[in-house]
Formats: structure tokens, C-alpha cells, sequence
């Protein structure tokens, strides 16, 4: 019931304002008598009532679809937005859940010349101070030293929090700490903990959380 009655007003709020554009461009284009001036004016306001579509469409889910407009283009039959066109704003209630974009996945199989080519998001947003980044792309091939190689396609999510970095893609989990206060070494290593010694293994504050058959469900790190 709630998406008839927000339909209904948009579109008596839309209705209102394409009179007001009709109203002000009739005065700016066919009143030869008006001042330098007040044509600017009304040039202005125009403009204004433009920014006002703009940010009116954002409510627009486009309920009622695409009507063919001229140049093969098709244009909400509600808002007036040309359809596949970029919006440049994204309106999010201020409660409940806020939602961006749709998850996209790697879609080709085809490796592509370059990164920009393979793209498909690549996008960042910083909410209530963690940033939260999605990269999907498609196999591309990059070039480095003078070597060509293939880079795969993949879909990575990073979180940044505190300096701590975790990125999941769909291979695996990686956790960078924020060693920015400690002091580390220069060299890097990485191994499994059956591979450690007991004694090095209690540098490590992990807790393992597993089931009665050992499967492993989660774990966590104190920091
Ligand atoms: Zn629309």
C-alpha cells in the first residue's frame, strides 16, 4: 500500500513541476518582449526546476516502466529518466537499511585488454567512518617490467577499520593488521600453525572455532 500512495505523490509532484518548466520556457522563448534581464531570470529558474527534476527522479523506482521516446531512446513513463542513463545521486532513507548497487559478479570469460575495459564496479563508500570498497572485474591482461600477465577476474570487498584491512574475494579471506605502532621486521612470512612451533604459535592471539568434527566456523583474533 505505502509504494501506491509514494507513486501517487511523485507523480502529483512531478505533474506540478514539468507545469512550472512548461510555464517559465514559454516565458523565456516566446515572450519577445521581456528584458535581457528578465530572461535570465527566468533562464535561471529554469535551471533551478531542472536540478529540482533531477533530485524528484532519485524517489522514482520507475513503476510503470519505459514508454519509446524519439532516437530509438525510452524514457520513464513516470520521471521522465532515460532509460540505462547514469544517475549521478544516490537517495538513502535515513533508517533502516541502506542499499547501493546490486552485487555484481565477473561476467565474461573473455580476457581484456586493459583494467578500465574489464571493470564492472569499482566504487568506495565510507559509512559512519569504515570504508567499504567493491572491486568486479573481468580477467584483464596487465603489463609490468616488460612482462605481459593475466590478471583474474574477481569480485574483492575491503573493509578498513582502526587501520585494519580485511578483504574478501572468492578464493579467500585476508586480514592485514594495523602495524603502523609496532615495530616490525623487514622480511614476511606465512605458514600454516601446524607448521609453527608451540612456542611461536603463542604470538598468535587466535581462537579457532570449530565444530565437534573440527570443522572450522569462524575465528577470532584479540587485538
Ligand atoms: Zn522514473
Amino acid at each position: 500500500m505505502k509504494k501506491v500512495s509514494e507513486k501517487l505523490e511523485l507523480k502529483r509532484e512531478l505533474d506540478r513541476l514539468f507545469k512550472s518548466m512548461d510555464f517559465v520556457s514559454e516565458k523565456f522563448s516566446e515572450d519577445k518582449k521581456i528584458s535581457k534581464r528578465d530572461h535570465q531570470l527566468y533562464w535561471n529558474i529554469y535551471q533551478q526546476l531542472g536540478v529540482a527534476w533531477e533530485f524528484l527522479g532519485l524517489q522514482c523506482r520507475h513503476w510503470d516502466g519505459y514508454k519509446k521516446i524519439k532516437d530509438k531512446k525510452e524514457a520513464c513513463r513516470i520521471c521522465g529518466k532515460i532509460k540505462s542513463t547514469d544517475e549521478h545521486y544516490y537517495l538513502l532513507p535515513k533508517t533502516g537499511l541502506k542499499k547501493i548497487g546490486k552485487k555484481s559478479m565477473p561476467n565474461s570469460k573473455k580476457t581484456f585488454k586493459n583494467k578500465s575495459q574489464a571493470k564492472i564496479v569499482s566504487d568506495t563508500i565510507e559509512f559512519h567512518g569504515a570504508v567499504i570498497n567493491a572491486d568486479v572485474h573481468n580477467s584483464y591482461k596487465s603489463r609490468m617490467l616488460n612482462h605481459t600477465f593475466n590478471i583474474a577476474a574477481e569480485r574483492i570487498i575491503t573493509v578498513k577499520e582502526r587501520g585494519i584491512e580485511c578483504s574478501i574475494d572468492q578464493h579467500l579471506i585476508h586480514l592485514k593488521l594495523n602495524t603502523s605502532n609496532k615495530m616490525i621486521g623487514k622480511k614476511k612470512y606465512g605458514n600454516f600453525p601446524w607448521e609453527l612451533k608451540r612456542q611461536n604459535l603463542k604470538n598468535f592471539p587466535v581462537i579457532f572455532e570449530f565444530d565437534e568434527k573440527y570443522k572450522m566456523l569462524g575465528l577470532t583474533i584479540l587485538t
